[in-house]
């Protein structure tokens, strides 16, 4: 029977119901966890003996990049990344290559190695939809999403600027359907509009060029927007002024803004059970806080700012961010945020593309090291914990590398194991630059964390956060049957033997998706079909067709004509809408 398994005798990590690591046999029956299996289909499942393993849901990553035109602008202009890290081709599956910007099915296969079934790419920019939908299609094993980058569309800007909040919601429901777009992501807002003239924003309060509109103004519009429709996820923000020295103030006062909204998350779904409510309850999702997180005023007296986010964090309860780790050594840098890479582009010397997205975005990248000798790079490392540390509360975290920016997704055993094993972190200390023990506060943590938190951290609150619980980041009744197990007894793991604990992570014993067994001991063994989620977001009728008259007057300002603007469904590989009630 396909997608049917028993899962026996692991020890359970699933947060959402509150299991933690107890004893429990798992049931999935045609893709989804049942309570139980009859007799006749006990005798029919396949069956995974997890005696003295953990079994959690299967990985949630709620913020990578892994689809798109940014994603093959890394692949294309970085040919030696590609010499180091290549795959044969086998009966099942295809040959790849790439270390930090994997070809497509490469991802696939890599995510999946390591017990990952969800991945969502954190920036569509509308005009390259089609093609990144074109990509995550091409991308195995793996049920994907994306968000909508929004922050300096011209549209926006002018709406938000008119204050004529109706049009601006009915332009972000119709993007979403017509861009099968799932959420809405805010890059340096103003900022990026700027840099068409060579310039960014420096403060909240500063109007961007032509627009004379500020970034307060277009979070705060954005965030009511996002409310008002009911969106599965908060408005993931990548804040203002990331990666300069100092940053941080901006960061904190940018959350500010959240303060004290009402969240609405109104989605026609079916919910798995769960014990803690799956439901957002916060109003911002910040984006890679370490990349945000810099105090100081230059990079020679610069220093983690990243207690000063976390402090804030820790006495709000609307806040939920991921950390942006950085484990040395490769990583390609791509953003939305084209001045945040000339900056780089300024201090490295390394090949650079900036692209100019007409009247929506911007982007840019450029390959990037971090060396474990470097000052800057090693208070980095330091950082990209404390975001995960130093919050108290692993409900407000998520862990990611901003992959491929901090590094690339296959070194998330590597922060995982950091943030299990004090003894790894000093390990670390010992080989790396003195700024990261001098200027953060890392070297004083001694939390570790244990497998119920990573759970949490990797697989519960990624799902929680995008509005994807009702059917990830959990084992309850209802939820797909996306599971991992790790060959490692909980009741004897030992944080100093962080040896082991990497070679856990680095391969799942099992990944199985929609109950189906689709990695052993890292290996992709089949390969099951996957889906791509979307927001179809209701608005009035007469509201969008009012709003579509503006668009497709301002509409010949582009280089492409509006009948080719949308993508269409059959760009989707099993295309699933989520329903978003917004004005219905
Ligand atoms: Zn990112």
């Amino acid at each position: 029977m396909a997608g049917t398994i028993t899962i026996k005798n692991g020890y359970v990590f699933d947060p959402l119901n509150e299991i933690n690591g107890e004893i429990m046999d798992v049931f999935i029956k045609d893709g989804k966890v049942v309570r139980e299996l009859s007799a006749a289909e006990l005798k029919n499942a396949k069956v995974i003996d997890a005696s003295g393993m953990t079994v959690m849901p299967g990985g949630v990553d709620s913020h990578s990049h892994v689809a798109g035109a940014k994603v093959n602008a890394g692949r294309a202009m970085r040919p030696e990344d590609h010499y180091k890290a290549n795959l044969q081709k086998t009966s099942l599956t295809h040959s790849g290559s790439g270390y930090t910007v994997p070809s497509v099915y490469k991802q696939g296969y890599d995510y999946s190695a390591m017990g990952y079934t969800t991945v969502f790419e954190a920036a569509i920019p509308p005009l390259e939809a089609r093609h990144t939908h074109e990509e995550m299609h091409a991308t195995p094993l793996l049920d994907m999403g994306g968000y909508l980058v929004l922050g300096n569309n011209f549209f926006m800007m002018r709406y938000l600027r008119e204050g004529d909040m109706e049009k601006a919601a009915a332009y972000v429901a119709w993007m979403m359907k017509t861009h099968k777009a799932y959420g809405i992501k805010c890059v340096n807002p103003a900022g990026v509009e700027n840099w068409s003239w060579g310039k960014n924003v420096s403060s909240l309060d500063e109007a961007n060029i032509h627009f004379e509109i500020t970034p307060r103004e277009i979070i705060k519009g954005l965030t009511e927007i996002n409310e008002h429709l009911g969106m599965p996820m908060p408005v993931h923000l990548h804040a203002n002024n990331l990666g300069h020295p100092g940053c941080y103030a901006i960061t904190k006062d940018s959350l500010k803004i959240f303060d004290g909204v009402k969240t609405r998350q109104d989605m026609d779904v079916e919910w798995a059970e769960t014990k803690i409510d799956p439901s957002r309850n916060r109003s911002v999702y910040l984006s890679h806080l370490m990349f945000n997180g810099f105090a100081g005023t230059t990079w020679a007296d610069c220093e983690s700012g990243v207690k000063g986010v976390a402090d804030y964090i820790n006495n709000k309860d609307h806040v939920v961010t991921d950390s942006g780790c950085t484990p040395f050594g490769e990583a390609t840098v791509m953003t939305g945020d084209g001045p945040a890479i000339h900056d780089l582009y300024t201090l490295t010397g390394n090949k650079w593309s900036s692209t100019d997205v007409e009247m929506e975005c911007g982007s840019g990248v450029l390959p990037f090291t971090y060396y474990k000798s470097n000052p800057v790079h090693s208070l980095q490392w330091a950082m990209g914990l404390e975001c995960l540390l130093l919050i108290n509360d692993p409900w407000k975290t998520i862990m990611t590398t901003d992959s491929p920016n901090g590094g690339p997704f296959t070194k998330y055993p590597e922060v995982m194991t950091w943030l299990m094993s004090e003894a790894f972190r000093k390990q670390t200390f010992s080989e790396c630059h003195k700024w990261a023990n001098d200027r953060s506060t890392l070297g004083g943590i001694n939390r570790e964390l244990s497998l119920y938190d990573l759970a949490i951290l990797t697989r519960a609150n990624p799902a929680k956060t995008i509005g994807m619980a009702h059917r990830k980041g959990s084992l309850g009744v209802g939820a797909d049957g996306d599971v991992t197990v790790y060959n490692i007894n909980p009741q004897q793991l030992d944080a100093n033997d962080y040896e082991a604990l990497l070679r856990t992570f680095r391969k799942a014993e099992y990944t199985v998706k929609d109950g189906e067994i689709v990695v052993v001991k890292g290996e992709v063994v089949s390969l099951p079909g996957k889906r791509t989620y979307y927001s179809d977001v209701h608005v009035q009728d007469e509201r969008e067709k009012e709003m579509l008259v503006d668009v497709k007057d301002w509409f010949r300002y582009y280089t492409i004509g509006f009948a080719n603007y949308p993508t269409p469904e059959k760009y989707l590989e099993n295309p699933t809408p989520i329903q978003v009630n917004g004005e219905r």
